[in-house]
């Protein structure tokens, strides 16, 4: 097979008929061309006077040899077999959390025969739905089972995307699977895939409904509280739901809870786990109308009907030394509450497959550092992410309402009085604050320096009709539990600390990534 990349064609082509692209387009001959299938398609709008569609395709033809000499941009390529051993197993190994990492974790660990046991302490997908609907129409914030914790972890509602820093073979794999369990075919191809939360919660389900066909025991509604040890492995852990307290004994335990668990991070300091500081991001969501991103980035092209919602990303290096970039942007999607803890307020950005919503949003972050901690405690940045929350909360009315303030206002040093293009799509409710009552002044400083500077490299970036909905305080995990080669936790034997939350990953495939890399860690230690 050879794949022939950087291939040009115009926003109308028709992509049932790649075979003609072949011969018009790369002259290849009618009759040795056996099979052709796109495995790359992203969109060009760097001139907006001719926005159009890259592509690759994967070709099996009679003559590749010829084919590779005679096609520019063409290698050949053998396609990623993921190879799982099989184990029989006494004492299952234990997966806590059922989000990406976790998820992948359980999978791998079923398909090889390990039977895992999967603690989750929030609901399955179709009843955390409920909890959190009823929370964004101003109902009670359920502590357990929110945006944040519960079948298919942080990413649930979530805008789905499947982009990543990393390389790994593995991304293949899960996107392949992804694909089983009910995700849209084309993130197989496109350069930026994502599921919509809609999709994702049947896609989640259904991997669950795998795990379980293979042997695996996936428990809601349990909450992991503790563990034993012996010689420094892990002999047992422990946790609650509805009936009480229970144990289970276990030799392997894969620690996925998510940068959210902060009770989990408690505990493990409590038991002198290593853990140390780490940098992540504060600042708040940034919202347009879809309309004026979209003309912003496709020009004339926008409306096309073979362009989806435009997308963005954009860092500004401060002369302070401070970076402030967009970070999870969600075009045509929403702002959600993403509150774990009462009396804490945190928002995120989600959307639907079809990302079809009036606004386009992104997190406006500025970065972080253990000195801006004022303490060298392990969980310092834990602490300073809740303070901030506390103060959003407080400045939101103390009743999840989130702060909000345009853009014109905000860069004016006044409180915004009503709205004017941009309505907020936050839930329950939003209030006028101004930044400066939750958010520290270094974080204000950066943000209104950066929109400024991001307004020239965007047209309309920096409107002063655009909402700011204040607090993203959650884009990485503020903790590593730090681990050895082996993936091992560095204090106890047996327990891999893994995912986002013990600092290993950032966004669904990293986490899902290294979540496949813990259980094959678990299946050579069983
Ligand atoms: C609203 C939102 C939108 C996002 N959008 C994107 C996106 O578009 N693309 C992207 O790549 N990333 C996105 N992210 C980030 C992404 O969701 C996370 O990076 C990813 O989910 C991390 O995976 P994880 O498995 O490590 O942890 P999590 O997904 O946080 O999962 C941890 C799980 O552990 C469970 N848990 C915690 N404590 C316990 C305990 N004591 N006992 C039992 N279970 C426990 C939690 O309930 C949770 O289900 C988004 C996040 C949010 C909140």
């Amino acid at each position: 097979m050879i794949r022939v990349s950087n291939i040009k064609v115009p926003l109308g082509f028709n992509f049932g008929d790649l075979k003609g692209l072949c011969f018009r387009q790369l002259k290849i001959p009618e009759k040795s061309l056996i099979s052709v299938k796109l495995s790359r398609k992203s969109v060009d709008a760097r001139r907006k006077n001719d926005v159009h569609f890259i592509v690759s395709v994967d070709i099996v033809a009679k003559g590749e040899q010829k084919l590779l000499k005679q096609l520019k941009n063409a290698a050949p390529i053998e396609e990623f077999t993921y190879e799982i051993p099989q184990v029989t197993v006494e004492k299952s190994p234990v997966v806590v959390g059922f989000g990406p990492a976790g998820m992948f974790a359980a999978l791998v660990l079923a398909m090889a025969g390990a039977k895992p046991i999967v603690l989750e302490r929030g609901q399955d997908v179709d009843s955390r739905v409920k909890s959190v609907k009823n929370f964004q129409s101003g109902g009670m914030l359920n502590p357990e089972s929110n945006v944040q914790f519960g079948e298919g972890g942080a990413g649930t509602f979530s805008d789905g995307k499947l982009t990543t820093g990393i390389k790994d073979k593995r991304i293949q794999t899960i996107l392949k699977w992804l694909v089983e369990f009910g995700a849209p075919e084309e993130i197989a191809y496109l350069a930026k895939p994502h599921i919509g939360t809609d999709k994702l919660r049947d896609t989640v389900k259904n991997l669950r409904k795998r795990v379980i066909e293979l042997g695996g025991d996936v428990r809601f509604e349990a909450k992991f509280d503790g563990y034993t040890t012996d010689n420094g492995c892990i002999t047992s852990v422990s946790y609650t739901d509805s009936e009480g307290s229970h144990t289970i004994e276990t030799d392997n335990v894969i620690l996925a809870t998510g940068h959210s668990a902060r009770d989990v991070f408690e505990m493990l300091h409590d038991k002198n786990v290593d853990m140390s500081q780490k940098n992540f991001a504060v600042g708040m969501r940034i919202e347009h109308l879809r309309s004026c991103i979209d003309k912003a980035m496709y020009g004339d092209f926008a409306g096309h009907p073979a362009l989806k919602a435009a997308d963005y990303k954009l860092a500004i290096h401060l002369p302070d030394g401070r970076a402030l970039y967009t970070f999870c942007m969600c075009p045509g999607g929403e702002v959600v509450a993403a509150s774990s803890e009462e009396g804490r307020l945190a928002v995120n950005g989600m959307s639907y497959f079809a990302r079809d919503s009036v606004n386009s949003n992104s997190a406006l972050l500025v970065n972080v550092t253990p000195e801006d901690f004022g303490s060298d405690h392990p969980l310092a940045g834990m602490y300073f992410q809740r303070e901030i929350e506390e103060k959003a909360f407080i400045a939101g009315g103390t009743d999840y309402s989130a702060p909000v303030i345009l853009v014109g206002d905000f860069l004016e040093d006044r409180l915004s009085v009503e709205f004017g293009r941009v309505q907020p799509s936050y839930r329950p409710k939003v209030k006028f604050t101004m930044p400066q009552d939750y958010l520290p002044d270094f974080i204000c400083r950066s943000i209104k320096a950066g929109i400024v500077e991001m307004g020239r490299k965007i047209k309309g970036f920096d409107d002063k009709d655009a909402v700011l909905t204040g607090v993203e305080s959650r884009s990485s995990s503020p903790v590593r539990i730090n681990r050895g080669e082996n993936l091992e936790s560095l204090s106890v034997g047996g327990l891999f600390p893994c995912g986002e939350g013990a600092g290993y990953a950032g966004g669904i495939v990293s986490a899902a990534v290294d979540g496949m890399k813990c259980a094959e860690a678990v299946l050579r230690r069983i």
